[in-house]
């Protein structure tokens, strides 16, 4: 039986002309930089061969491939690797206590503890935490648009944060690879940045968390790129009018319960369903504490607002009726299980006498 063989060099060993035309055994185009000349040439040998076809199935022709060929998407979207390499925060920037072996220890401490009461100086410290946050989401969703990767957006918010002398809180959090989550299209939330391009139509969730003189501020924001098709318009919509609906009923006194009260009537008047696996919560010193905040309708949340106390509220809407998600086999990006797209959006917020105030609003320009 006889085969063509790809040739590596810039022209065939028979010495024809390079050109590329489909590999009779795997139907794809010759890789980047060889070529096939459409004879047989055998003595390039069947060990090259092989081994070019196991390398154009990775996908290694670009020099970026997807990790888990085998796994069952939900959808359309892809990973694509190799992510780059782990980004360095200078060593004058105080970090969390998991920034070096990703073990959240003090969190676990805290596991089961009632939500804090932040006094004064707290909430100041708080507030300028919240306040970077959201310079540095402003600041990256500034650069959205078609042809951008999601590893060029954490180059952004990576060196937004380092900028303000804050540590990125997702590094390492548990073993995360990256310094935020970009969460495009299907994937509900917990993206890891990586080298695939945003694409005209795509949705993308960019949560910035960073740390700065002890304290975490915690925000993300669903954005368009470029133009996108009607259904995707109403889900962004939906899911800011369902999070400002709840940040409405947060007050000294509310009860947490009526957070998920209050958005998933909003969700699903617009046909959208409410995400139950992943929670808003407190967050002070320790990136993720009670209060445990569900957004959707009839849930168990325990206890009552109280002036002082921080958390997150960070609805992740699905379009459609299906609220549940899978994982992919990087163990952190959640996809919606048929495929439909997901927005969130996420402020942190501080109860006070008279109400609640959005930490990481969008400065009032004067
Ligand atoms: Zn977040
Ligand atoms: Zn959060």
């Amino acid at each position: 039986m006889s085969s063509a063989v790809l040739c590596q060099s810039s022209s065939c060993i028979n010495g024809n002309p390079p050109s590329r035309m489909e590999c009779p055994t795997c139907n794809k185009l010759g890789i980047q930089g060889s070529f096939f000349c459409g004879q047989e040439c055998f003595k390039a040998g069947w060990k090259t061969h092989k081994m070019l076809h196991e390398f154009a199935k990775k996908g290694i022709d670009s020099g970026s491939y997807n990790p888990f060929p085998n796994y069952g998407f939900t959808g359309t979207l892809r990973p694509l690797y190799p992510l780059s390499a782990k980004r360095a925060v200078p060593e004058h920037i105080p970090r969390p206590d998991y920034a070096t072996d990703g073990k959240p220890l003090s969190e676990s401490k805290e596991g089961g503890a009632p939500p804090r009461i932040l006094n004064a100086k707290e909430i100041e410290k708080m507030r300028t935490a919240c306040r970077l946050s959201r310079e540095v989401l402003d600041i990256a969703a500034a650069y959205v648009r078609p042809g951008i990767s999601t590893d060029e957006l954490d180059e952004v918010v990576h060196n937004a944060t380092i900028e303000r002398n804050a540590y990125p809180s997702p590094l390492n959090y548990r073993g995360f690879p990256k310094s935020v989550c970009t969460s495009v299209n299907e994937v509900i939330c917990h993206g890891i940045p990586d080298q695939r391009k945003l694409q005209e139509g795509d949705i993308v969730n960019i949560d910035v968390s960073l740390f700065y003189d002890g304290y975490h501020g915690d925000v993300n924001g669903t954005y368009p790129v470029g133009k996108i098709d009607e259904d995707s318009e109403k889900l962004i919509r939906t899911t800011r009018e369902s999070l400002d609906a709840a940040i409405q009923v947060c007050r000294p006194g509310a009860l947490f319960r009526d957070i998920g009260k209050t958005i998933e009537p909003v969700a699903r008047a617009n046909g959208c369903a409410v995400v139950r696996t992943y929670t808003g919560h407190g967050i002070h010193e320790l990136f993720h504490c009670a209060p445990n905040i569900p957004h959707y309708a009839k849930n168990k949340a325990i206890g009552t607002m109280k002036t002082g106390m921080v958390f997150t509220i960070e609805p992740m809407l699905n379009l459609g009726t299906n609220w549940s998600e899978v994982h992919w086999p990087d163990n952190w990006t959640a996809t919606t299980v048929d495929g439909k797209r997901s927005a969130q959006f996420e402020e942190t917020l501080l109860i006070t006498d008279t109400g609640v105030e959005i930490l990481t609003s969008k400065a009032i320009s004067s």
